[in-house]
């Protein structure tokens, strides 16, 4: 795959010899815009809310059915990630493609999620549920887009503001939980909105043997899985979150024990819900976890 990365800047640069200077990451568009390119669609409408209409945003993964973490690079999105000017990408271990073309390229700028988390002791990976950490990659964006382009400087940077803004009135919905519902016991199928759970001051009672198995791409043990039955056969957590983006017969089984013995299902999905912002989807599922709550 490097290969043929490799191979694709050199001929934009063989066609067009006066960018030998900037590398294969000059705008290929044609229309002066900036092109940024984004992993999943949760960065791209991150990305997007920064970028207003003044740069143009491309997702590689949108399929609200596809698990992410099993996405395959294409050759053309393999050609848009060498031809951006800015890619916003998941990091830590979730979109490793990115690596190996940053790698072979110059002059793309980058903004990774992993490595702005607001807390590097922790390894979990789906930081787009830590708002601290968003805000952070909001910033990093408005700035990589206000140097790539700074006419539009402004913009960016307005841009970026009020969607802080528009985040900090989610995490105002947060704390309402916490204030209300600290310390309830809740469980996953997936530690997905691990960050959500922290910040709402949830008690996750999920088994860890089940959560580790999950977390390392293994199937859980009969014993582990038999464990996560017991507690919700026991109504132990108020509330199931389930990752309908990762169901398997095992986690299907889950949500009918769930469902029959009273615990709420929160559904919750890793990429964005067609038609939906990062900021309506975040929204939505907070409320959605509150009112499982209450
Ligand atoms: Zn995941």
């Amino acid at each position: 795959m490097r290969a043929r990365i490799r191979i694709g800047c050199v001929v934009a640069l063989a066609s067009i010899s006066a960018l030998t200077m900037t590398g294969c990451s000059t705008d290929t568009a044609g229309n002066g815009m900036p092109d940024v390119v984004a992993t999943t669609n949760v960065w791209g409408s991150i990305a997007a809310a920064v970028a207003g209409p003044d740069a143009k945003v491309t997702s590689l993964i949108s399929d609200p059915s596809a698990d992410p973490h099993s996405f395959e690079l294409g050759a053309s999105q393999a050609a848009d990630l060498s031809d951006a000017d800015l890619i916003v990408y998941n990091g830590g271990g979730y979109d490793p493609y990115v690596d190996q073309v940053l790698e072979s390229s110059h002059g793309i700028a980058r903004v990774n999620a992993f490595d702005l988390r607001t807390d590097k002791s922790d390894n979990n990976e789906h930081v787009w549920f830590d708002y601290g950490t968003v805000v952070s990659v909001v910033r990093g964006i408005a700035t990589a887009l206000s140097d790539k382009d700074p006419a539009h400087a402004s913009g960016y940077q307005e841009r970026a503001k009020q969607f802080e803004t528009d985040l900090q009135s989610i995490q105002d919905d947060v704390k309402k939980i916490t204030v209300a519902h600290a310390h309830t016991p809740i469980t996953e199928t997936e530690p997905v909105p691990h960050y959500l759970v922290q910040a709402a001051n949830l008690d996750d009672v999920t088994p860890l043997e089940f959560q580790k198995a999950i977390e390392d791409g293994n199937d859980p043990s009969p014993a582990s899985t038999a464990a996560f039955r017991d507690l919700l056969d026991h109504k132990r957590a108020k509330v199931l979150i389930y990752n309908i983006q990762a169901q398997d017969n095992s986690t299907e089984a889950l949500r009918k024990i769930a469902t029959a013995a009273g615990v709420h299902v929160v559904e919750i999905t890793e990429t964005l819900p067609k038609g939906k912002s990062y900021l309506d989807w975040q929204r939505d599922t907070v409320a959605r976890l509150a009112a499982a709550l209450s």
